[in-house]
C-alpha cells in the first residue's frame, strides 16, 4: 500500500434541526482550511419539501461540487425505519425515545414494509429528487440512523449504485455517546471489511461519528478512539471514513468539533509519514475507483 485514503463524511444535509444553511457553509470552510476532500449525504425531502424547493441549499451543494467535494443520498425523508431498523445503540441515545416507543408497537408492519420491491421504489424516489435538484447523478448512499437489512443491499444493487457507507466498524463511538464506561474499542480488522464486499457496489463502511454535540469532558477518550480507529484502518489497508453531522459538530463546545478533526488529522499524517505513505483526502466516490482490495 502506498497511500492511505481519507474520507470525511458529513449527514443530513437539509434536514430541520440538523443542518442549516450557516452551519454547512463554515464546513465547506473547513474542508478548504485543511484540504480536505468530503461526501455529503443530502436528505431528499424533509418536511414534505423536496431539496429543489430549497434554493439556499442548492447554491451551497453547487458550490461544494465545484470544489471537488462528492454529493450523495441519505435516504429519503429520514425515516427512522425507512430502509431498516436502526441498531440498539442508536435507539438507547437520549433523544430516541419516540422510536424506541414506535418500534415496540408497530415492528411487524416496518419489518413488512422492508420489501426489496418497496426498497427499490424509495431509493428511485429520493434519488430522483436529489438529481433533478442538483443536475448530477446520485452514485453513492447512505441509510439514515444505520437502519439496514439485507433487502436494502439487494436493491442497492438492483439499482446500480456504485458505491453504500451504510455499515458501521466502531460501535464504542456510540457507547460514548450513551455514557458507558469503560470504553472498550471493537476490532477493526481487513477480514470484517472484506466480509461487506458482497455485492456489485463498493461497501465503505464508516468508523463512527466522534463529534456529535461534542463537549470537552468526552474530548480525550473520543479523541484517543478516533486515532485509534484511523491506526487500525491504516493496519488493514482500508480508507478510513468518519462521519459528521451538519449541526451537532459545530454546536456542542465551541469550535471544539472542527478542533477535533484538526488533531485527528495532524495525528494521521505523522502516522502515515512514519509508514512511508501517502495520506490522501478523497471522496467515497474516488475512494471506489481509486482503492483497490487487493493493494
Ligand atoms: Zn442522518
Amino acid at each position: 500500500m502506498t497511500e492511505m485514503l481519507y474520507c470525511f463524511t458529513v449527514d443530513d444535509i437539509a434536514l430541520d434541526g440538523y443542518s442549516t444553511e450557516a452551519h454547512l457553509e463554515a464546513l465547506l470552510g473547513f474542508w478548504s482550511q485543511e484540504a480536505l476532500r468530503a461526501t455529503l449525504f443530502v436528505v431528499p425531502r424533509c418536511g414534505g419539501q423536496g431539496l429543489g424547493e430549497r434554493p439556499g441549499y442548492l447554491q451551497i451543494l453547487n458550490q461544494a461540487h465545484r470544489q471537488g467535494h462528492d454529493l450523495a443520498q441519505h435516504g429519503l425523508d429520514h425515516d427512522r425505519f425507512e430502509w431498516g431498523i436502526p441498531p440498539k445503540m442508536i435507539l438507547d441515545l437520549p433523544h430516541e425515545g419516540p422510536a424506541r416507543e414506535y418500534l415496540a408497537t408497530q415492528r411487524p408492519a416496518i419489518e413488512a414494509a422492508l420489501s426489496v420491491a418497496n426498497l427499490r421504489s424509495r431509493l428511485r424516489e429520493g434519488r430522483a429528487i436529489l438529481e433533478a435538484a442538483l443536475g448530477l447523478p446520485m452514485r453513492g448512499f447512505r441509510a439514515p440512523c444505520l437502519s439496514i437489512c439485507d433487502h436494502l443491499f439487494e436493491a442497492l444493487a438492483a439499482e446500480g449504485y456504485a458505491y453504500d457507507s451504510s455499515r458501521h466498524l466502531q460501535e464504542a463511538g456510540w457507547d460514548i455517546l450513551n455514557g458507558k464506561s469503560p470504553i472498550v474499542p471493537r476490532p477493526i480488522t481487513r477480514a470484517i471489511f472484506d466480509g461487506f464486499q458482497r455485492h456489485t457496489f463498493r461497501e465503505l463502511p464508516l468508523t463512527a461519528e466522534y463529534t456529535w454535540y461534542l463537549r470537552r469532558p468526552q474530548y480525550e477518550v473520543t479523541l484517543r478512539l478516533a486515532q485509534q480507529d484511523f491506526d487500525a484502518c491504516l493496519a488493514a489497508g482500508i480508507p478510513f471514513v468518519p462521519v459528521c453531522h451538519v449541526s451537532p459538530i459545530q454546536e456542542g463546545d465551541p469550535d471544539l468539533g472542527f478542533q477535533f478533526h484538526r488533531e485527528l488529522l495532524a495525528h494521521a499524517r505523522s502516522r502515515c509519514q512514519r509508514a512511508g505513505v501517502a495520506l490522501v483526502p478523497a471522496t467515497l466516490a474516488e475512494a471506489t475507483t481509486r482503492w483497490s482490495p487487493t493493494a
